[in-house]
């Protein structure tokens, strides 16, 4: 059995988070990264990660509600910077895929930040 430093050494965005892989980032704090999607549905198309190896939302406890308030409460604020239009006309998608029947295919959590002017290529 893999322990989480394991799962983590593995991590494609553990790696963005510590700027071994590059990304096009947009966001960025001591608990929290954002970076564009490399293959956008959408003309706004970014992710939020805790910088901590969190594989999913199954793993998310009580001790993360601070954590997760702040990514969600982020998340509509860098929409509208970062080229989403403002509600009602405009407004975007925020999605986290979880576990194989949730779509994730990449396990760390990520939010996913999907806007713009339809179409869009998919969704
Ligand atoms: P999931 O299907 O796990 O919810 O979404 C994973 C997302 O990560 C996908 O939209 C995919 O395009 C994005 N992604 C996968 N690898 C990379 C990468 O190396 N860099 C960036 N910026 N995005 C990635
Ligand atoms: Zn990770």
């Amino acid at each position: 059995m893999s322990s989480d430093r394991d799962a983590a050494a593995h991590c494609i965005f553990c790696k963005i988070a510590e700027g071994e892989i590059p990304a096009k980032k947009l966001y960025e704090d001591e608990e929290i990264l954002g970076f564009h999607d490399i293959a956008p549905w959408a003309p706004v198309h970014f992710l939020l990660i805790p910088k901590r190896h969190i594989p999913s939302m199954a793993q998310i406890t009580p001790a993360d509600a601070a954590l997760m308030g702040r990514i969600m409460t982020l998340a509509p604020k860098l929409a509208l910077e970062n080229g989403c239009q403002p509600y009602p006309d405009g407004g975007y998608r925020i999605v986290i895929n979880t576990g194989k029947h949730g779509g994730q295919e990449v396990e760390h959590l990520h939010i996913h930040v999907i806007g713009g002017p339809r179409p869009w290529k998919h969704g």
